[in-house]
């Protein structure tokens, strides 16, 4: 069979591999002038390609659609990807299970599948860009580039989502899957920055925090909640736990949700109390707002004294219980609200895309016309921090690349 894989990332190089070693000739068409342009930045520069984990594991940190990914997550696990890359090259795993490779370098990543599709004979075509597929009869059989037409038996869609479009991904699949009929779910931004209202964190612009827990609520419902790192920018909050976050609000009404950041999460409200208690006896007679510095970082202080509604310039010794609860209850939850995320080609992924329900997840191939396959961001599944992003476009790779067996 002639198979054509559309795209250089990772989904299309893993795809074409597997296709090509059970005996398919496989074209890999890339339109920049090299492959794994997106996978040269990833991880700030180093590559966090997987996971060393489970199965459930691994889907636990899937955000949109993990059940549709169960079969293929099982088939091609991120300890057979780490076994697949480490016959051509070295890994290691560092803090949370994340693995890089040894190397330290994202383009020896590349590198190692690039040596894989010499192994299996793919030919890879540079530069050219496909600007459509044609079907007969419900069949697909040819792709159109920017350089000729070829015949084809199979097709694998693996152009990846519309973030970073400078890599290449500039969402051509939903335009191939829309002219077969496919759903495409809104791309949205995921992984991304939150825009807030208001102008109370302007002036904690550059403030990072360490060890605070950020919760995100729709009404009362309590949505997610994630201890760590996160700091404050000119539109509003980021860093690793809001990253996190922008994932499970994306596809909601902005205007009903609600952050809430605890400063202290390890001090319960009583706790809390007392050490607020403690700080006042030290800085005895002190105005509040100079007794709170072994507390709170300094830039926080205003912050969280207007939003108590406390008076900061009252002394410590003549404030009251009442007083300190709002104060307390200020540090435990400053609440945030979201305006906006940022734009989707700003987020580290793209979440949204051709519709699962409309794939065979044993194949990847679409239930709409036969030959044509997804693999990849370019899919409606999108996942967390921790290489999981690029081991969801492994698996579904290996899935449409091994179709032929499947079938
Ligand atoms: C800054 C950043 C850091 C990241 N870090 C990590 C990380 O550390 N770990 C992790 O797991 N994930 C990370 N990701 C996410 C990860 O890079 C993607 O999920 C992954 O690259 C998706 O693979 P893909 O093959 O589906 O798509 P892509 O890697 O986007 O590849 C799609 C390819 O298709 C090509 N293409 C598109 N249209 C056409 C066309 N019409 N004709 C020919 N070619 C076409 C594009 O040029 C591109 O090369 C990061 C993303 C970003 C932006």
């Amino acid at each position: 069979m002639k198979v054509v894989v559309i795209g250089g990332g990772p989904a299309g190089m893993i795809s074409a591999y597997f296709g090509a070693k059970l005996g398919n000739e496989v074209i890999l068409v890339e339109k920049n002038e090299k492959l794994g342009k997106k996978l040269y930045i990833t991880g700030k520069g180093r590559c966090n390609v997987t996971n060393d984990c489970d199965v459930d594991e691994f889907l636990s940190n899937v955000v949109s659609n993990p059940r549709f990914l169960n079969g293929a997550a099982r088939r091609f696990p991120p300890e057979k990807f780490m076994d697949f890359l480490e016959e051509k090259q070295q890994l290691k795993v560092e803090r949370g299970n994340r693995v890089y490779p040894s190397s330290d370098k994202a383009s020896d990543i590349t590198k190692a599948l690039e040596n894989h599709l010499k192994d299996v004979g793919v030919e890879v075509r540079l530069n050219e860009e496909v600007k459509e597929i044609c079907a007969e009869n419900g069949n697909v059989n040819a792709v159109i580039t920017s350089k000729e037409s070829i015949d084809c038996d199979r097709v694998i869609v693996c152009t990846g989502g519309i973030s970073y479009p400078s890599t290449g991904s500039t969402g051509d699949g939903y335009i191939f899957a829309k002219s077969f009929g496919h759903k495409v779910v809104q791309p949205v931004a995921a992984l991304c920055g939150i825009e807030l209202k208001g102008s109370f964190f302007k002036p904690l612009q550059g403030v990072s925090l360490k060890n605070v827990e950020l919760t995100a609520y729709q009404g009362d419902k309590k949505l997610f909640s994630q201890f760590g790192e996160m700091l404050f920018t000119h539109f509003g909050i980021s860093g690793p736990i809001v990253l996190t976050t922008s994932s499970y609000i994306n596809r909601l009404d902005l205007k009903t949700v609600k952050l809430s950041l605890d400063l202290k999460p390890a001090l319960s409200e009583e706790q809390l109390d007392a050490r607020i208690l403690r700080d006042f006896e030290k800085y005895k007679n002190k105005l509040v707002r100079n007794s709170l510095d072994d507390l709170l970082l300094k830039s926080l202080i205003p912050v969280v004294i207007e939003t108590s509604g406390i008076d900061g310039d009252k002394k410590n010794s003549e404030f009251s219980k009442a007083d300190r609860k709002k104060l307390a209850t200020a540090i435990k939850n400053l609440t945030m609200y979201p305006s906006s995320l940022r734009s989707v080609e700003e987020g580290i992924i793209t979440s949204g895309g051709v519709d699962v329900s409309e794939i065979n997840p044993k194949t990847m191939e679409s239930k709409l016309v036969n030959g044509l396959y997804f693999a990849g961001e370019v899919l409606d599944v999108d996942a967390l921090t921790g290489g999981f992003n690029i081991t969801v476009a492994a698996c579904t790779a290996y899935c449409a690349g091994n179709a032929q067996m499947i079938k």
